[in-house]
């Protein structure tokens, strides 16, 4: 009998009770906005941040109204405006690039390795184009911190971390977004923690944080935050930053909360279920694992591996077959972007001369989201449907002669 998966890739689980009722709380309150507050009270937003600020081990915290926001907002409040370049993963997702181009600048694309990490080789021979790196901790990989943080120091480069992926995880015990001048995370359904949309911000600059929290819209209302520079910070740049609505409000923060609480908790299942495709897959002819490294405390949050040297028509074949049997896999390499999927040449705004190591490697990704409504028995499932599809198609024939 061939097995089949029925669950949902898109699927995600119900917001936790506590959730749910802190937001009725604010509903009942009528106090949405994140800085309509009863006399004495502080606001479920600013209680986010200060979470958050804790969370990270950062002195300060914005919340945003999203992921792509908060990017936009660290570029602008780091400097960067129209006509300036700045480095940035040629792997990743729209929102990265478009982030780059929201505030005018031109992004750098930098290549991708085996690893699925930003190539430090490539980043060394493209420090002197830009001032300013992008990093996107795409699909929660994290690169090797330490030399990353050298060949920027090196160059002068300022970092903004994107970690979509990698809110929870960690380089060497120190948390994703902490490396950089700023982190930049999203509370999108499918990432980490779920607010239908949002985004938080980290830094330990007082400086940065000010400019954020004035980019955000805080009009001169900013004594109502709680992870915030003291009020100089403020009346060194109030007249000359202007008002880029994307708050976050009270109705998301609320529902944020207790997920962030639990996040600890959720990390360790999602870890589970990786392993448990990790191990399903292991030595499954033609097909590479992404090594993670011990220095890594990662986020399973979703499951990548190549199938290099593979043709185009053979991958193709593997995500049919693999969707007949209810496994939905993404093809990042699909000469046309679908659905999340996109390449860096995908994105025509941006002027990008072609990377062929890259190439190479983003034909051969796929990827597959790891909701935590699967089970460990799906994973294994999942795992098997894989490994039995990509065995067949590997025996015709798939790789590219050389
Ligand atoms: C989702 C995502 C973002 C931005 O998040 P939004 O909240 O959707 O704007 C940024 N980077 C990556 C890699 C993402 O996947």
């Amino acid at each position: 009998m061939t097995e089949r998966f029925t669950g949902s890739f898109t699927q995600q689980e119900p917001i936790p009770e506590a959730g749910i009722a802190a937001a009725l709380a604010v509903l009942q309150s009528g106090r949405l906005h994140r800085y309509n507050l009863a006399p004495g009270e502080i606001g479920e937003t600013a209680l986010l941040e200060e979470e958050f600020a804790a969370f990270t081990g950062a002195r300060y915290c914005l919340a945003v109204a999203s992921g792509g926001y908060a990017m936009a907002t660290a570029l602008r409040a780091v400097g960067v405006g129209p006509g300036d370049r700045v480095l940035s993963n040629a792997f990743t997702l729209a929102p990265v690039p478009g982030a780059i181009a929201s505030v005018g600048a031109q992004p750098v694309f930098v290549g991708v390795t085996e690893d699925l990490t930003i190539d430090l080789r490539d980043l060394a021979a493209k420090a002197d184009e830009a001032d300013v790196l992008l990093l996107s901790h795409m699909r929660g990989h994290i690169c090797d911190m330490d030399r990353l943080m050298e060949v920027c120091g090196d160059a002068g480069i300022r970092v903004i971390e994107d970690c979509a992926h990698t809110m929870g995880a960690s380089w060497r015990g120190v948390a994703s977004g902490r490396h950089g001048a700023i982190g930049c995370y999203s509370c999108q359904t499918y990432k980490h923690v779920n607010s239908g949309e949002g985004g938080l911000l980290v830094t330990d600059d007082a400086d940065l944080a000010a400019r954020a929290i004035m980019l955000s819209g805080s009009y001169m209302l900013y004594d109502r935050h709680r992870a915030a520079p003291p009020p100089e910070a403020f009346e060194r740049i109030k007249y000359h930053t202007p008002n880029i609505s994307g708050r976050m409000d009270n109705l998301r923060a609320a529902i944020l909360r207790p997920q962030l609480a639990d996040l600890a908790k959720q990390v360790d299942r999602w870890n589970a279920r990786y392993r448990a495709l990790e191990d399903g897959l292991r030595g499954t002819p033609g097909l590479t694992l992404i090594p993670r490294p011990d220095a890594e405390s990662f986020v399973g949050s979703s499951f990548q591996f190549l199938l290099l040297d593979w043709t185009g028509d053979s991958v193709t074949e593997v995500l049919d077959r693999c969707e007949r049997r209810g496994v939905e896999l993404k093809w990042f390499g699909a000469p046309e972007p679908l659905a999340f999927t996109s390449r860096y040449d995908s994105w025509r705004y941006a002027d990008a001369p072609a990377m062929p190591e890259s190439d190479r490697i983003l034909a051969g990704i796929l990827d597959m989201r790891v909701p935590l409504t699967f089970s460990l028995q799906d994973c294994a499932l999942i795992a098997r449907i894989i490994r039995a599809e990509v065995g067949t198609v590997y025996q015709a024939g798939a790789v590219r002669s050389a």
